[in-house]
């Protein structure tokens, strides 16, 4: 498979086996009591890495974040930042920031005492507090407002405020737990590009924890999909998305098919799964998947096509089906056909133009056909 690299820019110090990381977790552990929330994980960060942290709800990505802050300690293994044992190292002496989902502004103070705070409590001279000051406002947009106290704001201006009241004291290390929580769906997604530029002129390490994958998908260099304290994939947003290591990292990230079966032969890159009702496909990406063995052919909907006819093309997978369901949304249009054997698969069209070449309806015979290499065989 071609290597899916990072998109967004060609910052990728991961794939370069001389490159140090600068945030490393090595073997941690965390138990509460008897209940282990983070399992014998290890991770490794970039230097000016925008690194996101996705899982369900309870996964351990918050008790990780926590841990590099020093609000926890592991109950085993290490944490390195820049060569350095944090173990023992209290929250303040880390170069590392935190802000909170509920951005524990000071409802007392104005926009600009809540970004002073902490920079007085370090003894910083007051000249230089009223600079920095300044341009903290400047960045986030928010000089107009430094007088306001927060609840004069809205929850976007608010969530500048504590940013820029994280980002003051110049962390080499920026966490961020659900930072975007608090906004509806507009907001969040204006605010992620505003993040993200933040963090690129900033030049700051960002480690963000949500359980949003778009937000993941849209803001990160690289994600950690964590399940039940472990990792189950560290790969870029593309990778994530277009090479899945497992079954749940395929179903977790995006809409997914799955063909269930046994890799019956191999023929050079090529590989044959048979499914239970014996229908066989013909795929590659298969890697190093043993003859026999139980596979599954993970294939986004957007991979697949629908057809009223069957398609031309020979070396393409093709089967029969019924039309189940349609979804139209506007720009595109998303098919449920329910296969001969039951199964049923998704299939997305982008809607370009106007008016439909091929239109099916409810009921309707289809065919939905792919490409061998429109997707990844699965060993896990
Ligand atoms: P969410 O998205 O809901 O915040 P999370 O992935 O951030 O979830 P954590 O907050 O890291 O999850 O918690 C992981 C698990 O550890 C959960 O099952 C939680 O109940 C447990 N846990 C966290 N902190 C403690 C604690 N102080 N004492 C006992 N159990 C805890």
């Amino acid at each position: 498979m071609k290597s899916l690299g990072s998109i967004r820019r060609s910052f990728a110090p991961w794939t370069d086996p001389s490159a140090k990381p600068y945030i490393v977790f090595e073997n941690v552990t965390k138990r509460f009591g008897d209940f282990t929330a983070v399992n014998n994980l290890s991770l490794s960060i970039f230097e000016r890495e925008f690194f996101a942290l996705l899982g369900a709800s309870g996964c351990g990505k918050s008790t990780l974040l926590r841990m590099l802050a020093g609000f926890e300690e592991p109950t085993s293994g290490r944490i390195l930042l820049d060569g350095q044992d944090l173990r023992g190292i209290p929250p303040y002496r880390r170069p590392v920031n935190m802000m909170f989902q509920s951005y524990a502004l000071f409802p007392h103070m104005t926009v600009e005492q809540n970004i002073a705070f902490g920079l007085k409590q370090d003894g910083m001279p007051k000249t230089e507090i009223e600079t920095r000051v300044a341009d903290m406002l400047k960045l986030v947009k928010l000089t107009q407002f430094a007088k306001r106290k927060p609840h004069q704001l809205s929850g976007g201006q608010r969530q500048r405020v504590a940013l820029a009241r994280s980002v003051a004291k110049r962390p080499k290390v920026l966490l961020l737990d659900e930072p975007l929580g608090a906004l509806d769906k507009k907001l969040r997604e204006e605010t992620q590009f505003e993040l993200m530029d933040l963090q690129q002129s900033l030049g700051l390490t960002f480690v963000i924890v949500t359980h949003d994958q778009e937000e993941a998908m849209t803001m990160a260099d690289r994600i950690a999909i964590l399940d039940k304290g472990e990792v189950m994939q560290v790969a870029t947003p593309a990778e994530i998305y277009e090479a899945p290591n497992s079954r749940f990292v395929a179903n977790f990230v995006g809409n997914v098919n799955m063909f269930e079966g046994k890799l019956t032969a191999r023929e050079g890159e090529r590989v044959t799964i048979a499914g239970s009702s014996g229908a066989e496909i013909k795929v590659v990406n298969a890697g190093d998947a043993a003859q026999g063995g139980d596979v599954a052919f993970a294939i986004r909907p957007e991979k697949i096509k629908v057809s009223s006819k069957r398609p031309g093309n020979s070396a393409a997978n093709a089967m029969q089906g019924e039309v189940y369901d349609i979804a139209y949304l506007g720009d595109m249009t998303i098919f449920h056909i329910k296969l001969d054997d039951g199964q049923i698969i998704k299939a997305s069209t982008m809607n370009s133009s106007r008016t439909v070449e091929d239109p099916l309806s409810w009921s309707d015979q289809a065919w939905i056909s792919f490409e061998p290499d429109a997707g990844v065989v699965l060993t896990r």
